[in-house]
């Protein structure tokens, strides 16, 4: 599957808020992938561009909107859960 294409990929640690949806004819994908914080802008362009390729590789998909995170980094809505757990709510 599409999913299993991006997270088999050495740079990727983990995948979330994938979604994919017809526009048309054709499958447009989008997700979150986790990767090293460290990574250049350029090493991470490169693995942008590896996982578009991967995805697009899959019929009938055309397009891909990849947003990198660094892994380990809760994004704000994760880390408003978190607060408002560790609050006692
Ligand atoms: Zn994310």
């Amino acid at each position: 599957m599409i999913g299993s294409r991006v997270r088999d990929h050495p740079e990727v640690h983990g995948v979330h808020d994938f979604v994919a949806y017809y526009s048309g004819h054709v499958i447009e994908v989008e997700f979150h992938a986790e990767v090293d914080r460290d990574l250049t802008v350029v090493e991470a362009h490169d693995i942008e561009s590896e996982l578009r390729e991967r995805v697009r590789g899959v019929e009938p998909v055309s397009d891909a909107r990849i947003h990198l995170d660094p892994a380990g980094v809760g994004e704000w809505k994760d880390a408003d859960v978190a607060a408002r757990t560790s609050a006692g709510g």
